[in-house]
Formats: structure tokens, sequence, C-alpha cells
């Protein structure tokens, strides 16, 4: 079976490997792989960290991706020869003040009753952890089974694994003929046919497809870098101070990654404010961060949905979509793939998977219906 997949980023890519992998011919389509939401992601797999009051399901979806991560990482080592730049090694979930501590500590059994674990460390165990935490932090909380994964080396190692199989141009157009998707058009007025056709352009729009309940939720994200041989953090700092989130991701290479500003005023330009803000609580957090070097700062837009799960569905016989990851396409990268490509062929999927992200969820809104995407304050209603 030959299947055309509309974008390559973390989603598009992941979904061509698990294709390839069930034996699919697979052609994608994208002008700029790699450079959208994947691009600036932090790259957390923290589904513990994560935990919000009533997102029930999304857990569930969080964690079931969580459990396939080291998985999905072996497999693309095994066909590529190259892994990903993977690490176990846990969240610090950290509270500046005592009022910030109270609502981390509320949290915890919630986390603990979906099955994730979450420890309360007294603020000098998480410093004996993290020597660079601030002496006068209020509280900490430990997600062992929390981790995180730099998106660039995956959609790097994936997109050379596709690289003669990635036509980069936009897709313009989805063709159809008797009320199915036969066919893709391409900026250049190429026309790729596939058996299938799945759609996982992030907030990208191509006429004939669906409209769908996506908005731009943009954030802002900042990479510095501090010494290699004596790394300032050795796992994820997650921090509430003030009750605005941050966050802190290490690398391997003592890099840090800086983010968690959330915004929806349309802005796709990195906003002085917010940078400014987040670089203000990790300094709370991470006194140390002001010895780094500025690396890059970047802001892109999650793909958002109204209830932050994705919506992946077939629209008709030959074409399925598969986007809307929100905050959380990272993370549901393998069950995200592993889900479309069910749905590609026909397999059995695990239905409470299936249901939650079922882009028909949404009452009087079916994915396959000609009206206008409601509007940013639709939404918010
Ligand atoms: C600041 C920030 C931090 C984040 N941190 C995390 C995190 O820590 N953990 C986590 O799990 N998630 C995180 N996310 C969310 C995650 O990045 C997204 O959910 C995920 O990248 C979505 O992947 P995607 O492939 O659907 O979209 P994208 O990466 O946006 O890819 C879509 C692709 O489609 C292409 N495209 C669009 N239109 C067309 C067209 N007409 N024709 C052809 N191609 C097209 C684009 O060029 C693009 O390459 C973060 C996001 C942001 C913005």
């Amino acid at each position: 079976m030959h299947v055309v997949i509309i974008g390559a980023g973390i989603i598009g890519l992941a979904t061509a490997f698990e294709l390839q992998s069930r034996g699919c011919e697979v052609t994608l389509i994208d002008p700029t792989s790699g450079q959208g939401a994947s691009r600036a992601a932090a790259g957390m797999l923290a589904p513990a960290g994560e935990t919000t009051w009533g997102q029930g399901i999304l857990h569930e979806l969080l964690g079931a991706s969580n459990e396939l991560y080291p998985d999905f990482v072996r497999r693309i080592e095994d066909v590529t020869g190259r892994r990903p730049d993977y690490l176990q090694n846990s969240t610090l979930v950290i509270a500046a003040e005592p009022a910030d501590r109270d609502a981390l500590h509320d949290l915890v059994e919630l986390q603990n009753s979906l099955g994730f674990s979450a420890e309360t460390l007294l603020p000098s165990a998480a410093r004996r952890l993290e020597p660079a935490l601030a002496s006068n932090i209020a509280g900490a909380v430990l997600c062992k089974d929390d981790h995180q994964i730099d998106p660039r080396s995956v959609t790097g190692i994936l997109g050379e694994l596709f690289a003669d199989r990635i036509i980069a141009e936009a897709a313009t157009e989805l063709i159809s003929v008797n009320g199915a998707t036969r066919a893709v058009r391409t900026s250049s007025g190429r026309i790729v046919e596939g058996d299938q056709i799945v759609l996982a352009a992030g907030l990208g729009q191509v006429p004939g497809a669906p409209k769908l309940p996506l908005r731009p939720v943009y954030g802002d994200i900042l990479r510095m870098q501090g010494p290699a041989r004596y790394p300032l953090l050795s796992r994820t700092i997650r921090g509430i101070v003030h009750r605005e989130a941050v966050y802190l991701v290490p690398r391997k290479d003592g890099s840090i990654v800086l983010g968690a500003s959330s915004r929806e005023d349309g802005n796709s330009q990195v906003n002085i404010g917010h940078l400014h803000k987040l670089l203000d609580n990790a300094r709370r957090l991470v006194p140390g961060i002001v010895d780094c070097s500025l690396n890059e700062v970047i802001a892109r837009a999650r793909p958002g949905t109204p209830d932050d799960r994705p919506l992946i569905g077939r629209v008709d016989e030959s074409l399925v979509i598969s986007t809307g990851y929100s905050r959380h396409g990272v993370l549901l990268s393998p069950l995200g793939s592993a889900l479309t490509a069910d749905l590609v062929l026909g397999a059995a999927a695990n239905q409470d998977h299936a249901a939650a992200v079922d882009p028909n969820r949404f009452a009087g809104r079916q994915a396959n219906e000609e009206t206008p995407a409601p509007t940013i304050m639709e939404m918010h209603r």
C-alpha cells in the first residue's frame, strides 16, 4: 500500500516510520520538514508533571504513550543505526513559595491516583539531587517516570531516513473523486496519488480538507549553554513560581531548554515580556543560569484543540487526519502514530484510545462538516 503523508513534523515522520515498519510504501509532502512546532518543543515526556485537574482521559493517553517510548526509541535505533537523544532521568517539580507548594502538594494525590509516580520531597532532599537549586525553594515533588527526548534528534534522524521520500513542497489541494480523497496537488502543480492519504500538517490548512477545531497556542523557548563537563542540572526541573509555570530541560551536551509560556495573541515572533518572565522565574529556581550563554530564542505555535487531545480519525475511505497534538505531540508520537497506522490499515485499535481522539467528539462539530472552524473566542466560551 502506498500512503501519502502531508506534513513531516514529528507526527508525520513518526507515522511514516510506523507505516513503513508495517510494510507500507510512504511519500511525505512538506516544504519545511521538522521546522514547525516540533522544532521548538522542549521534549518533556512528562505525564506526571503535566497532570492537571479534569483531564483524566488525556492523562490516560499520555501514560500509555510514555510506556511505548523506550520501544519507540529502540526501533528507531534498530532501523537507522542512530539513537535519538532520549534520557530517562526523571523530573523534579519545584515550588518557589509556600503558596506554590500548597498547589503542588494538592496535585500529588491526583498524580498517584492516575498511576503516576510522584513523591513529595523536602527542599533539602531536592537540593541533594540537584545542587544548583536555590536555597530558598519551598517544596518539591519527584516524578521518577517522567523523561525527556530531544525532538530535533527524532525529526533529524527520521528526516534523513525518509530524505528521498519527502517532496519539499506545500500541499495545496486534496483531490477527491466520488467523495473519496485520491490525490494531493502540490505547490508546483504535481499530483501525488496514494492508496491512503494522511493529513498530519499540524496547524497547516489544505483546501479540500475538513475544517478542524484547531488554534495556535504560541510558546517562547530559550536555549542556553552551560558547561558540558559540569552540567548545571541532571534532570528536568518544572517549577511553579508565583503560580506561573516554568521548565528547564537539560540536554546531554550541557545545554538547557527553558520555556513554558503559552500565548494566544496571534504573534508568531518571540515575545520579550514572556521571555523576561521565563528568565526571571527560572533564575528564582536555578540562580546559576545567569552564567550560561544564549544559544537561541524561538517561538512556535502548538496545534491546540478545545480539550488538548489530538484529532485522529478517518474522514473518508482514503483520508485519515492526525493533528491537534497541542502541548503533548512529542510525548504522544508513539501512540498517535500507532493509532493513525491502525486507521490507515484498518487494523484493530484500542477502542478507548480511538474514542478519546475521535475528531467527531465535539458535539455538533463533525470532522467532515463543511462549516467554518470555530474562532478562538468560541473555543474559550
Ligand atoms: C514551545 C513549545 C514547547 C513544546 N514542548 C513540548 C514538550 O515538552 N513535550 C511534548 O510532548 N510536546 C511539546 N510541544 C508540543 C509539540 O511540539 C507538538 O504537539 C508537536 O510538535 C506537533 O507535531 P506535528 O508534527 O503535528 O506538528 P508540526 O511540528 O508543526 O509539523 C507540521 C508540519 O506540517 C507542515 N505543513 C503545514 N502545512 C502544510 C501543507 N499545506 N503542505 C505540506 N506540509 C505542511 C509544516 O511545514 C510542518 O513541518 C511543544 C510545542 C511548543 C510550540
